[in-house]
């Protein structure tokens, strides 16, 4: 099996797993809350695993509230915005864009505005700053995404965070993509609210992270026992936390080796699939800022959805733009936001690799993707 479509899930660590197992234990069993040492134990693996993912992001561990995903932390934060104008873009994902149309989520009648994006993905960064300016007096925050899930593009994001220190606006950003990527350091970048999700890197599904900044006053988002300093309540999932924290040290300990492996295994994709179809496909995204471990591959006149059932018949796993709105009708908004034809969405996937992805499964997947596409353009002919 080649399964390339870790940015839609990827595996646990083994390691995660087994500092989760006594968790489910009938002897670790207790409830966070209560008193008994059963309790305290599992109060302490929270406090320890809130330190781990504070490590990992350069927080204090007070910044850090445990979510069930990535999904519920982009709605959350929109809770402690004060005024009504969020500045963001057209390419973020769903979990930043369809909270703001519902007014449960949020205490004021948002009003959304997009700065442009470059054709690589990228935020531009004039226009974000014009319309800052523009909207300064009800600028309730700005929402950039750190890595784009489709593209792997890497967003500025000292850049914004400078540009959001100087005029005063708070700064979310949804770092899902780049947990475990990309270096993360919030308060060196000026980041006020920030996004994760463990079953992207390494953890199970199911557990994510809001930091909040100190510096900004926070307002709860699940009312009931006051868990998580009063902000959600609810009883921890305290499995899933052990299990997140656990993943955050392993990845911080892995970055630098795991981005240069990346980086080769990009290569080791592209050079095969030039070697079988040179001239047949262009990459989409940024070549210098890309995170290296998805690749958006078009392959003109060949139908994704046809190419992705045909590797599935041999094994391969890839996708077609991410997960989340695979069951969607419509196609990808974020590769028709970077400008692609409605034709050349329909003939892009998506590669994205692992912890433990192997030079062997990259090449394999180069030659199943250029034997698939060969086989539907002759058929198409
Ligand atoms: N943001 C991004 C960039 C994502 O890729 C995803 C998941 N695909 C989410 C948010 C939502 O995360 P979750 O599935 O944990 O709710």
């Amino acid at each position: 099996m080649v399964y390339l479509d870790h940015a839609a899930s990827t595996a646990p660590f083994p390691e995660v797993l087994d500092a989760m197992l006594p968790w489910f234990q009938p002897c670790h069993i207790g409830n966070p809350s209560s008193i008994h040492s059963q309790g305290v134990s599992a109060r302490h693996a929270i406090e320890k695993a809130r330190e781990q993912v504070a490590q990992m992001i350069g927080a204090d561990p007070s910044e850090i509230f445990f979510t069930s995903g990535g999904t519920e932390a982009n709605n959350a934060w929109f809770r402690c915005l004060t005024k009504h104008i969020v500045l963001t873009d057209e390419i973020e994902h769903h979990s930043i864009s369809e909270p703001l149309k519902n007014a449960c989520v949020c205490p004021l009648p948002v009003v959304m505005k997009y700065a442009r994006v470059w054709s690589d993905g990228s935020v531009d960064m004039d226009d974000l700053e014009r319309l800052i300016i523009e909207n300064k007096k009800a600028l309730g925050a700005v929402s950039v995404m750190w890595v784009n899930n489709e593209l792997g593009t890497v967003n500025p994001i000292k850049e914004i965070g400078t540009l959001c220190k100087k005029y005063d606006v708070p700064f979310h950003t949804d770092a899902v993509a780049a947990a475990g990527h990309v270096p993360i350091d919030v308060h060196a970048y000026n980041v006020d609210f920030l996004s994760l999700s463990g079953h992207k890197f390494g953890a199970p599904q199911g557990i994510g992270v809001l930091y909040i900044s100190n510096l900004i006053r926070k307002e709860p988002w699940v009312y009931g026992g006051g868990q998580e300093r009063g902000l959600r309540g609810g009883t921890e999932n305290v499995p899933g936390i052990v299990g997140i924290g656990k993943a955050a040290e392993i990845v911080t300990k892995r970055l630098p080796r795991q981005m240069a492996q990346w980086a080769h295994l990009r290569d080791v994709f592209l050079n095969e699939l030039s070697v079988e179809m040179d001239g047949e496909f262009h990459i989409n995204g940024d070549t210098d800022r890309r995170s290296s471990a998805i690749i958006s591959l078009t392959l003109p006149g060949v139908n994704s959805e046809s190419l992705l059932l045909l590797l599935d018949q041999q094994d391969i796993y890839l996708s077609a733009g991410s997960a989340c709105s695979a069951s969607d009708a419509t196609t990808s908004h974020v590769l028709r936001g970077i400008g692609l034809s409605e034709e050349s969405v329909a003939c892009t996937v998506r590669i994205s690799m692992g912890f433990d992805t192997t030079d062997d499964e990259m090449r394999q997947a180069a030659q199943g993707v250029a034997s698939a596409a060969h086989r539907l353009k002759a058929m198409y002919s």
